[in-house]
């Protein structure tokens, strides 16, 4: 088993189509009896009782107030066209449950709704943000079954396309310990990896070496890629790093980090056996999750 098959939000299975989503390609997707459109309103889609997206046919979305970018063409589930469908009411289509929260309900989803809800949100969500042509300011349209945006202006016609942020995520360990921090505001007792955006002119090692040394006060080294995991809040590619400590002595910095501590992997291993209570462990929809179940069994 790799990282990829247990990855929340990671493994879909659809085919994307990036090059089979002409115009007339789309038309003919969308009037497929097969196709389905899952429903999304303000960045919540819509959850069945048992845990799947709700699917119409696209026809039933005909007449229905969608906002911009309307509808977003996921891809091919097998020969079944998926599209979403951005909805500006919630009661605009009879349904047996309502919009629910992805961060509140992930867990609780299997992977593959979990991977099509993370990837439709963090389309929508680019979409909400760059309504306007970030060139020229002009209002853009929604193109390519919402994977781009087009300037009208003809002396612009700039393409937007959606975009993914880099951020670097470390298991920092010291022989048994890993080191842990909380940032301001975090629920009591949360503890998790220590995180950050990777800055322009950085490889993914000099961005973990940044961070840990900006944040906690900790020198590192023989820093190694582990996995990386697509975060939808909003559009995240998180790289999992584990690295090693040179200094043990934390140096919190007030304005990134409430606290950090070290824990060792007993304190560790009892907080995932639910034994423990050194700390709350991150959720299981998050990478650092992973990375800390993958320390305990693996180690450095
Ligand atoms: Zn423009």
């Amino acid at each position: 088993m790799t990282f990829t098959d247990i990855m929340p939000f990671a493994g879909s299975p659809l085919d994307f189509c990036e090059t089979k989503r002409s115009p007339e390609e789309l038309q003919h997707y969308m009037a497929l009896p097969a196709a389905r459109a899952i429903l999304f309103h303000k960045g919540k889609p819509a959850v069945g009782q048992d845990g799947k997206a709700i699917r119409v046919h696209p026809s039933e979305l005909i007449g229905q107030n969608l906002l911009d970018p309307h509808i977003i063409f996921m891809g091919l589930d097998g020969n079944r066209p998926i599209f979403a469908a951005n909805l500006a009411k919630d009661d605009a289509i009879t349904l047996e449950s309502d919009f629910q929260s992805i961060r509140e309900i992930g867990g609780r989803l299997d992977s593959e709704t979990l991977a099509l809800f993370g990837r439709a949100k963090s389309i929508f969500d680019w979409h909400k943000d760059h309504m306007c042509c970030a060139k020229c300011g002009a209002q853009c349209s929604p193109a390519d079954g919402g994977h781009k945006r087009v300037c009208p202006r003809p002396e612009c016609q700039a393409e937007h396309f959606p975009r993914v942020n880099p951020v670097v995520i470390m298991l920092v360990v010291k022989d048994d310990k890993v080191l842990l921090g909380r940032g301001p505001g975090w629920p009591e007792g949360f503890m998790s990896t220590l995180a950050g955006f990777v800055s322009p002119g950085e490889t993914i090692e000099e961005a973990t070496a940044r961070e840990v040394l900006e944040e906690a006060g900790i020198r590192t080294k023989n820093h190694r890629y582990i996995a990386s995991q697509p975060w939808p809040f909003p559009s995240q590619l998180m790289i999992g790093v584990i690295c090693e400590a040179e200094n043990t002595d934390i140096q919190v910095n007030p304005d990134e980090l409430e606290d950090a501590q070290w824990f060792s992997r007993d304190e560790v291993a009892a907080v995932f056996a639910k034994t423990g209570n050194a700390f709350r462990r991150p959720p299981r929809i998050a990478i650092a999750h992973q990375l800390l179940k993958h320390w305990l069994q693996e180690g450095l």
